[in-house]
């Protein structure tokens, strides 16, 4: 049996914010260890200070994330979500059809782009992204439904 290091001596059991599913929460940040393996939040230790935001490591607020919870969804970004998820992060994808998508801003411009193609598309600001932005002519805000694994890009 391997022996514990000294922060997983200290680690301790508390209630996911989203469920009260038992999750194992790091001695040395506060936060949980891993996603709660019944609702899949990433506890935070700060979550109660900004339950109305979107802040890294979830995708979904923690006041939204509870409402998903007790309809028995899961806690996937709407778009409005996934545009406050890029404001903080930077750099987030999903896919759709089976192709996975990017929207960074490495520089001035907004880009936005399938993943390992070229060209993108660049956008002055990020209403302009939301108002243009498109794959195949449809634009992605009319197409956010049917899109999955948005996430942090990696
Ligand atoms: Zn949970």
């Amino acid at each position: 049996m391997r022996t514990k290091s000294f922060d997983e001596l200290f680690d301790t059991l508390a209630k996911c914010n989203v469920c009260a599913n038992p999750i194992l929460i790091a001695s040395s940040f506060g936060g949980s260890k891993e996603a709660c393996k019944r609702c899949g939040w990433k506890q935070e230790r700060d979550d109660f200070d900004y339950a109305e935001s979107v802040r890294y490591p979830n995708l979904v607020s923690l006041d939204r994330a509870k409402l998903l919870y007790a309809k028995g969804r899961k806690l996937s970004p709407n778009f409005e979500e996934f545009l406050d998820a890029f404001r903080s992060y930077g750099e987030m994808e999903f896919w759709y059809r089976d192709k996975r998508y990017g929207l960074t801003k490495p520089r001035d411009k907004y880009e936005f782009f399938e993943v390992d193609a070229i060209p993108y598309q660049a956008f002055d600001t990020i209403d302009e992204f939301v108002e243009s932005a498109h794959i195949n002519g449809i634009l992605v805000k009319d197409i956010w439904d049917k899109v999955e694994k948005p996430y942090w890009l990696t």
